[in-house]
């Protein structure tokens, strides 16, 4: 007995763990500076941790209220109505109520290339294919209107990411009306926000009310430094929010995670300093680097190091874990996650040292 034919289907390439390396280089966790998977520093908001803490005796039920109260509180963020917002298990959770809720078998997803590696994943377990437009390294890696619609072909199914992972690029707001304007009635137009915390462009959210081929993608994952727990969720039109009963997993967003979210969203000041932090680390990032990097609305930075295996090694052995692009195409390219104000001129110092080295 086997599972059915899997072979078009690709395994998730994460960033390297902490914990993982430690065990690997036989480190203590608490040596290793970790920069491979845009997390926040600064640890999740003191408020949610305190939430979690309340809601542990509670677990043996089913997450019903506070699902509902996240979602309200969500709805509210953005004036919009809570039927709107699909609470999901991560960002990754709602791509998948998105695929769902969109895809008949052999449906088409335009996704970027080089880009976030679970669009198309979601896309094949709903039984879709998948088509690219490429973001050219040569062009800084711009997204224009011309850069998706030159390559888009009637896909039931249009993903943009802003800022872009790994490269950092934006869309204007401009350039996603055009492109949610010129394609057909029959495509989705997904803008994934999940680094949406640290740009100073404003959020599609608002557009979603007059466009119903529309939808945005949040994370609690990345600025609210929720990753462990996994939740996220997408906006859509009002034309859409029926569809959410339908698609999504019973209690798949679970109740520490959802009163953790509840906690976080309420923590102005945790966020801010986040924000606040993540924007200096990048200029940093940007200033200091022994190499050629790209303007980045996130909270990372892409630098062209050569041969970017050989570079995340040998920083890893100095305790200092960046990513290796090679998985998303870049393999003269690594992606350096803003850390704390210490510890990000400590990597940049490794990082240089290794270059050096390399380069000789
Ligand atoms: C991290 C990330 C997500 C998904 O985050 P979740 O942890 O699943 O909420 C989605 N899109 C991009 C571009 C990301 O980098």
């Amino acid at each position: 007995m086997q599972p059915r034919d899997l072979s078009d289907l690709s395994p998730y390439v994460p960033g390297r763990g902490a914990e993982e390396v430690a065990r690997e280089l036989g480190l203590d966790p608490d040596d290793l500076t970790k920069l491979s998977s845009n997390e926040n520093p600064h640890g999740p908001s003191p408020a949610a941790v305190e939430a979690i803490r309340a809601a542990a005796p509670t677990v043996n039920v089913y997450p019903k209220a506070s699902h509902t109260d996240l979602g309200e509180a969500v709805a509210d963020r953005w004036g919009v109505t809570p039927e709107r917002v699909w609470i999901a298990p991560g960002a990754d959770g709602a791509i998948d109520y998105l695929s769902r809720a969109c895809l008949d078998p052999g449906d088409r997803m335009l996704v970027p290339d080089p880009g976030f590696s679970y669009y198309p994943m979601s896309a094949r377990y709903h039984h879709g294919e998948v088509t690219t437009y490429e973001l050219s390294k040569a062009d800084d890696f711009a997204q224009t209107p011309a850069t998706v619609l030159d390559a888009y072909d009637g896909e039931r199914m249009v993903y943009l990411t802003t800022p872009h992972n790994p490269t950092g690029a934006e869309f204007s707001r401009e350039a996603i009306v055009e492109v949610t304007e010129s394609v057909d009635e029959h495509t989705l137009v997904v803008v994934d926000e999940a680094y949406g915390a640290y740009t100073r462009a404003p959020s599609s959210v608002a557009l979603t009310d007059e466009h119903d081929n529309l939808a945005v993608l949040r994370t609690f994952s990345k600025a609210y430094g929720l990753a462990g727990l996994r939740v996220g969720y997408t906006v859509v039109p009002e034309a859409w929010a029926a569809a959410y009963a339908r698609v999504n997993t019973p209690f798949a967003a679970n109740e520490l995670a959802c009163r953790a979210a509840l906690a976080a969203l309420d923590d102005d000041d945790h966020l801010e300093r986040t924000v606040e932090t993540a924007r200096w680390a990048r200029a940093h990032l940007r200033e200091n680097l022994d190499a050629p990097t790209w303007e980045s609305g996130g909270n990372f930075v892409l630098a062209e190091v050569g041969d970017a295996a050989a570079v995340a090694e040998a920083t890893k052995r100095r305790g200092v874990i960046v990513r290796d692009c090679s998985s998303f195409g870049l393999p003269d390219c690594v992606r350096v996650s803003c850390g704390t104000r210490e510890s990000t001129p400590r990597a940049v110092e490794t990082i240089n040292d290794v270059l050096e080295e390399v380069r000789v």
